[in-house]
């Protein structure tokens, strides 16, 4: 390994970092890391914390989980390529659509189609809710309806159904037909209701009226995340999503979860869907597939919405796909990493954890008024902070930063992005681990 100085030079000189200002890593240098074992990272200075991070919400069974590494080498021992386009298959990816469809069965969810992360998923997604519609004689429907706070990734279509303004103003215009309702945010809600619940139902309402106005035949699909993410950890009242799935239903919109945080087991069930009991029409998956270890993602696509494809006529060729759908190394990955998934269930982990996440940040906020909200569902939590509690003022940004500094120097890597702190960690953390994340997030808050 190059030595300390070398890297934090170079890394201020020569590269630059997703979602920061080119000139930001000199101002601010990120912590370098160098090694992962278990539920921690070390960084290039030798310090070792808990990473309540989780890498990217995507290493959900830690960085020692052997059994993915040893198929990740072996797999790059036999076959380390080839493409899946039209005339070829490989072995793995053939066996992981298979272990694919008995996880999603209870999804309804019965093909994949391969991508090499979420954003590919999503698009990928909404390209294809498109071509279902056109399949059907319905190409008029070709609009898309998301949720403000809404994260979808970082491509044109994503972007486009992304309901965060940080995502959006750079890289205008964006996609035409593309629709923004308000969502489950109960702490700054337009509609000024006071429980989730009463916030769901307003919502729901103002969906309908925005399908009434649109019209429902220009609409192709709904897109939302089953709990959003990186728009602050903000998951909907229960009777949200299932109501959605009615309406969607009643005007012919597919629905298309964006699993791509949220499958295989971080809100404390096997796929956020489920959690909600729903069964969406397409899922978005990344991430977590294959334990962060290997860019992958994968399309799932319920059994019905298959149907017109699979008996459609030329106008159902899915003509989209990536070099690297399919890619064998990453379906070894995804299939080992679903093996270990079966085996250990973290999601049985993921809701006592994340309640007891929860719960620790909750007492914090009652004894530090620089938290405005706490937010969370399983092992996705977040703390919102304001300058005033009153008039729910935006922090003090330099503030957040102390915070973030003085966590990390105690023991934990916390993620903050605008006013919030979110907590992600592996879902394989222990009740000391939590402990050790509320501990530094307390220390975080009395720095700031
Ligand atoms: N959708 C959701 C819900 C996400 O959280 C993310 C990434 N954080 C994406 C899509 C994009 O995934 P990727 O960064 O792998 O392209």
């Amino acid at each position: 390994m190059k030595d300390s100085n070398f890297l934090k030079e170079n890394n201020a000189r020569h590269l630059w970092h997703p979602m920061a200002h080119p000139a930001d890593s000199m101002a601010n240098p990120p912590a370098i890391i160098t090694q992962g074992d278990g539920v921690h990272v070390t960084d290039v200075d030798g310090h070792r914390v808990v990473d309540a991070v989780g890498g990217l919400w995507n290493v959900n069974l830690g960085y020692s989980c052997e059994p993915v590494k040893q198929a990740i080498a072996d797999q790059l021992e036999g076959l380390p390529y080839y493409s899946i386009f039209r005339g070829t298959s490989n072995d793995k990816v053939i066996e992981l659509s298979y272990v694919l469809q008995d996880f999603f069965a209870p999804d309804g969810l019965t093909r994949a189609f391969f991508t090499s992360g979420g954003s590919d998923s999503v698009e990928v997604a909404l390209k294809l809710a498109r071509q279902y519609h056109r399949a059907r004689g319905e190409a008029g429907r070709s609009k898309y309806i998301s949720l403000l706070k809404g994260y979808h990734g970082t491509h044109f279509g994503g972007a486009s159904v992304n309901g965060n303004e940080k995502f959006r103003h750079a890289y205008d215009p964006l996609l035409p037909g593309c629709v923004h309702v308000p969502g489950p945010y109960l702490y700054r809600n337009v509609f000024d209701a006071t429980t989730a619940e009463d916030l769901a139902g307003k919502c729901l309402n103002m969906l309908e009226k925005t399908i009434a106005f649109e019209g429902a035949h220009t609409i192709a699909a709904f897109i939302m995340e089953p709990v959003q993410g990186a728009g602050g950890v903000i998951p909907p009242h229960p009777s949200f999503m299932p109501a959605l799935r009615e309406i969607c239903d009643r005007h012919g919109i597919l629905l298309i979860a964006d699993e791509v945080i949220t499958a295989f087991g971080r809100t404390g069930t096997e796929t956020g869907s489920r959690h909600w009991g729903v069964q969406p029409d397409f899922a978005c998956t990344a991430k977590a597939i294959t334990n962060g270890y290997f860019p992958f993602g994968a399309v799932m696509i319920h059994a019905r919405v298959a149907e017109v494809f699979e008996t459609g006529g030329k106008i159902a060729s899915v003509d989209t796909g990536y070099t690297y759908s399919g890619h064998p190394v990453g379906a070894a990955a995804a299939l080992a990493c679903l093996a270990e998934t079966d085996r250990i269930k973290p999601w049985t982990n993921a809701g006592p954890r994340g309640a007891e996440l929860k719960a620790g940040l909750e007492d914090l906020a009652d004894r530090f008024d620089v938290i405005g909200d706490v937010r969370g569902e399983g092992l996705m939590c977040a703390i919102e902070f304001t300058s005033d509690r009153a008039t729910k003022a935006a922090p003090d940004m330099a503030a957040v930063a102390r915070f973030q500094k003085a966590a990390y120097e105690d023991g934990t890597m916390v993620r903050v992005s605008g006013p919030n702190a979110i907590f992600s960690p592996p879902l394989i953390v222990t009740s000391d681990d939590v402990q050790t994340i509320l501990r530094s997030t307390e220390a975080g808050l009395r720095a700031m």
